[in-house]
């Protein structure tokens, strides 16, 4: 076989997401573009705001000497030090430029981070449902992925937490809010899992890292407050990028924040600045990084999202499906009517509505909707939606 058996198994298994992204191009050229109504994918449907866009053009109309040339690999100290202000503010807790590594996505950050930390055959603790590049990611740099389950409304399940513990647990990733079921976790419940950890590592003399992956962080509704993973966790890992709140997933930029106080952090942060030059990415794109310098507090319209949120929950729950009201991102997590949510995805897809079933992210029995589509499309899929369901019935 010319590709490796390792790759090839995963082309095999990987993904329900691009699975479902796959099977809407082949359904949107059969039956046409505006009769196919894709959920499958987080891809946002917003535009960046105004200022994004006279950032970018700022940026590329400096024609200063060297501003495209190879840059320290952690990215520029002024963009770095803009963040570390910003993100003391939010965190309150005192930052500066060496905590911060500019880096290609919150999925640069995250296999950096876990290349960094992981020897092989440590473990890293995910909670389900999850995102499914974690376990792609862990494996990537050795390590040997958890599942922890988590309540039936998709709070943390500590009892579960402490049976997965081990010597061997290096690592756990929390995202919230949360891909795929929108759940956003409350500050006490954040509290209860720094306690947990910290009391963990007292008890192993092993320090427990957790990374808190969170890139949707700013689209959050109802009022909501999330806490800041640093300001509650001294080993903690902060990781986002402006895939979501800025909606510039192909600008690839983003950024890894490491807690002053974590457990060898001078090595940690040495390891990633290291391992973002190893892995390839070499440094974040100089011209977008110059472009978010100024945008710590800007953001898309969560908005938009919420409204979103609360035409397809009415409709779903009117139709009659069991589902937990998402405070963030741009997920709904439903239980599928029928045990089987592969048979229930495709029962869908009949109906000309994709969306990707929940073993894709750990939690068979459920499937995931992308609501970050245009409102036409969502419109268009109640009918299908529902019919579905009642012939499930
Ligand atoms: N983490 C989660 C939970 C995500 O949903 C995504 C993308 O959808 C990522 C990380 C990767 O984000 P980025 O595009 O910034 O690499």
């Amino acid at each position: 076989m010319p590709i490796s058996r390792n790759v090839s198994d995963k082309l095999e298994k990987s993904s329900w997401i691009r699975k479902m992204f796959e099977e809407g191009l082949r359904m949107k050229q059969k039956y046409g573009v505006n009769n196919v109504f894709d959920l499958s994918l987080g891809n946002p449907v917003v535009e960046p705001p105004e200022q994004v866009f006279q950032a970018i053009v700022l940026a590329a109309n400096d024609t200063s000497p060297g501003l495209h040339r190879y840059m320290p690999n952690a990215g520029l100290n002024d963009v770095r030090d803009a963040i570390a202000r910003s993100l003391s503010v939010e965190s309150s807790v005192k930052l500066t430029a060496d905590h911060i590594v500019m880096v290609c996505g919150a999925a640069g950050g995250l296999n950096i981070t876990l290349k960094t930390l992981l020897d092989p055959g440590e473990e890293v603790i995910v909670f389900s449902p999850f995102f499914v590049e974690y376990l792609f990611y862990s494996e990537n740099h050795g390590g040997k992925t958890v599942t922890v389950p988590t309540h039936k409304d998709f709070s943390l399940n500590f009892s579960a937490l402490q049976e997965a513990l081990s010597p061997k647990t290096k690592v756990v990733i929390i995202n919230s809010p949360n891909n795929p079921t929108g759940v956003v976790y409350p500050k006490e419940m954040l509290e209860k899992l720094a306690t947990i950890l910290q009391q963990h590592t007292n008890d192993t003399g092993n320090p427990v890292y957790l990374i808190s992956d969170d890139p949707y962080k700013k689209i959050v509704f109802d009022g909501v407050k999330t806490s800041n993973i640093l300001e509650l966790y001294e080993n903690s890992v902060y990781i986002t990028s402006h895939s979501k709140d800025l909606a510039i997933p192909g600008e690839r930029i983003g950024y890894v924040a490491v807690h002053p106080k974590c457990a060898d952090g001078e090595n940690l942060m040495s390891g990633l600045i290291f391992c973002n030059r190893v892995l390839g990415f070499v440094n974040a794109p100089a011209l977008i990084q110059r472009a978010v310098k100024n945008m710590q507090n800007v953001s898309i319209d969560a908005e938009l999202y919420r409204k979103k949120r609360d035409f397809l929950y009415g409709e779903l729950t009117r139709i009659g499906y069991s589902l937990v009201k998402p405070q963030g991102a741009f997920y709904f997590f439903p239980k599928s009517p029928i045990e089987d949510e592969v048979t229930f995805a495709q029962k869908l897809a009949e109906k000309k509505v994709l969306v990707v079933p929940g073993r894709g992210f750990g939690s068979p029995g459920y499937f995931r909707i992308s609501y970050c589509v245009p409102d036409q499309v969502l419109e268009g899929s109640i009918a299908g939606f529902e019919e579905a369901f009642n012939e499930a019935q």
